[in-house]
């Protein structure tokens, strides 16, 4: 760990946290823990979650909900995930909400059986096709970014209701990004949330905003031929930046949407929309929060002291 900053040490420290079971059992069972994580999630449940869906819809924000959970081990739990998001479309649909999914593929199951996780994944994107909506794969750390990248290309083959991650810490993503745009891609540009080695991924922040915004730059240059950007991030000069070179390529209003996590920015978020940007909040529900909320904790880790705040 030799020549980290404070900060990216504090960051490589929670992101291994993220890992241990023993951490994630304490703090589950602290009371002040979940009144800290309640900052970013409006509550453990599908219902706390379309409640804040329909709140952010009122104010002319959509939504994209995920249930927490990763790197499930059985087919049982993958399939109980599958039918679980199936649900959440039919009752977005219901609702009349301007609401998509996003979806992880170890908690559909990739690390179980690749197959399964391929077929509940074709069902889930043709049952947001049928709504007329976007079915989201959030990307996970590097290992999966093969399967990751190869399933979408077989999805998007089939249709166009489906979109993917990419992060620009990853030293590969420019050629990932050159090979999908002949596809003309949904396309969720997000910096990067894991612990990855410097072989791997650029280890200076600074290095990760330059590759974000010539990443952004290229997906913008694309909308003409059906790209479809969202950038998902929460740093307000690149936006400004990212909306002044949409606004120089002249890209048709509504050609790409920023999104935010939920408990983000959330004045900026209704700044942005009410400006005319397309913008979306992705709110998390669910019961296994811990590693998400650490990668949360190591995106700011000043975020440490709300918890430490809120103890008393
Ligand atoms: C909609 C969406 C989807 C995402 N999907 C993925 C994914 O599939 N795979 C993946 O690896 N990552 C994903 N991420 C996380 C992403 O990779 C970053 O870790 C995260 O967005 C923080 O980076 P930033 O772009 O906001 O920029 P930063 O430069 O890290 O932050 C910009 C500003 O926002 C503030 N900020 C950022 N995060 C927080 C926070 N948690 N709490 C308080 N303030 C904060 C910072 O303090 C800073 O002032 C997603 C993020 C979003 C918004």
């Amino acid at each position: 760990m030799e020549g980290l900053t404070g900060v990216s040490l504090a960051r490589t420290l929670l992101l291994r946290a993220s890992h241990s079971a023993w951490l994630a059992e304490q703090l589950r069972r602290r009371r002040f823990v979940h009144r800290a994580v309640r900052r970013f999630m409006p509550g453990e449940d599908l219902a706390d979650a379309l409640r804040a869906a329909t709140d952010l819809a009122a104010g002319g924000i959509g939504s994209i909900l995920t249930q927490l959970g990763e790197n499930i081990t059985s087919r049982a739990e993958a399939d109980a995930v599958r039918d679980h998001y199936l649900g959440v479309l039919d009752q977005v649909r219901g609702r009349k909400l301007p609401a998509q999914v996003s979806v992880k593929l170890t908690q559909l199951g990739l690390d179980v059986d690749r197959a399964a996780c391929e077929a509940s994944l074709r069902t889930l994107v043709a049952r947001a096709a049928e709504h007329g909506a976007t079915l989201w794969i959030d990307m996970e750390d590097s290992t999966y970014a093969d399967v990751t990248l190869a399933l979408f290309r077989k999805m998007r083959a089939e249709t166009p209701h489906v979109g993917v991650a990419l992060q620009a810490y990853l030293r590969r993503t420019p050629a990932d990004l050159e090979t999908l745009l002949p596809l003309a891609p949904t396309i969720r540009l997000v910096k990067g949330a894991y612990n990855e080695a410097p072989s791997v991924a650029f280890p200076q922040k600074r290095d990760v905003d330059a590759q974000y915004e010539t990443l952004a730059a290229t997906l913008l240059a694309n909308t003409a031929r059906g790209t479809r950007p969202v950038f998902g991030t929460h740093d307000l000069g690149l936006i400004t930046r990212i909306r002044a070179r949409a606004a120089e390529l002249r890209a048709a209003p509504g050609s790409y949407e920023v999104h935010m996590l939920y408990g983000v920015r959330a004045a900026e978020q209704r700044a942005l929309a009410a400006a005319g940007v397309p913008v979306k909040v992705l709110i998390s529900y669910g019961r296994a929060w811990f590693a998400w909320y650490m990668r949360r904790l190591a995106e700011r880790p000043a975020n440490v002291w709300f918890v430490v705040r809120s103890l008393f």
